[in-house]
């Protein structure tokens, strides 16, 4: 069992989940429904990786598949980040939680009984699982992804507009509210800036490299051909069919292909994007993070 000193907290105890594998640069504490978490951050001395060597791709990350690889013939879909059986539970334990609160507002003045407090702890345990399962996917898909790839071409997605609700204004109301929000919700599902983020550093650790290529018309434009039609993609669902040369085939594959031949078109330098990005990170959702100053282990 390893300790550390925390300040203000002094000694805690911690189950080391892997080696350190350096000194200890800082200590990030954090806390979600499985309970509370302490991360370090180790100077391990690795810089930059020397090129792998190994041959390129194109990823286009869509909304029903997770990730189509253009060197692969099928895409990588991200499992369901709960069973059957947990997302009954978890209806189970809403219905309770909802009930559980209408009675405290109408008997106990609004305060939470103890187990209240126990359902909506219930509830957090299954979104945290639910939450770990779908960045267990994340790390999986990046890792593999610089690993066993020369470059990795991106599309630059503004995913602050892509996600814009269409709710509206009360003057000028939205239309199909619902069916964006849901739209909405599977592309933040699929977390794409944190897949980026991992892409970034995890290309320089393996030797790859990230190019970030625009995204204009990647699902229009045919890969075979390069002619740009609308009507390509016209009334069949996942088919690309090219109107110029015929060309057919899945609609996520084609444009990883194009997404590919961009990424190999800059001539092998990696284009930045004009985004800004924010100078310190932000947590992840859910759990609250407090920076502390430097840590000593033993044991
Ligand atoms: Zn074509």
């Amino acid at each position: 069992m390893a300790e550390v000193r925390l300040p203000k907290l002094g000694w805690v105890r911690l189950r080391l989940s892997r080696a350190l594998g350096g000194p200890v640069r800082n200590a990030t504490v954090s806390r979600d429904g499985t309970g509370w978490h302490i991360s370090f951050g180790v100077h391990i001395g690795l810089g930059s990786a020397l090129p792998n060597g190994k041959p390129g791709c194109g990823v286009d990350f869509g909304v029903a598949a997770s990730a189509y690889v253009s060197t692969e013939h099928a895409p990588r879909v991200k499992p369901p980040g709960l069973t059957v059986n947990e997302r009954k539970r978890l209806r189970t334990l809403e219905g309770r939680k909802a009930r559980q609160v209408t009675y405290a507002k109408k008997r106990r003045k609004g305060r939470y009984s103890n187990r209240l407090r126990r359902t909506i702890a219930a509830i957090g345990k299954l979104k945290a699982r639910e939450a770990n399962r779908r960045l267990d996917f994340t790390h999986k898909l990046t890792t593999d992804l610089a690993k066993n790839h020369g470059f990795i071409g991106i599309e630059d997605l503004r995913v602050k507009n892509m996600t814009k609700s269409a709710r509206g204004t009360v003057a000028s109301p939205g239309t199909r509210v619902a069916q964006k929000s849901g739209l909405n919700r599977s592309v933040l599902d699929n977390c794409p800036d944190e897949r980026r983020r991992q892409l970034e550093y995890k290309c320089s650790l393996y030797g790859s490299r990230l190019v970030v290529v625009p995204p204009f018309h990647t699902s229009q434009t045919c890969a075979a051909c390069g002619a740009i039609d609308p009507r390509s993609r016209e009334g069949c669902g996942r088919l690309f069919s090219c109107t110029q040369c015929g060309h057919e085939d899945d609609a996520d594959h084609n444009a990883s292909v194009e997404i590919e031949a961009r990424a190999r078109r800059t001539g092998g330098s990696v284009i930045n994007s004009t985004r800004r990005h924010p100078a310190v990170p932000s947590p992840a959702h859910g759990r609250r993070r407090m920076r502390e100053a430097l840590p000593t282990t033993s044991g």
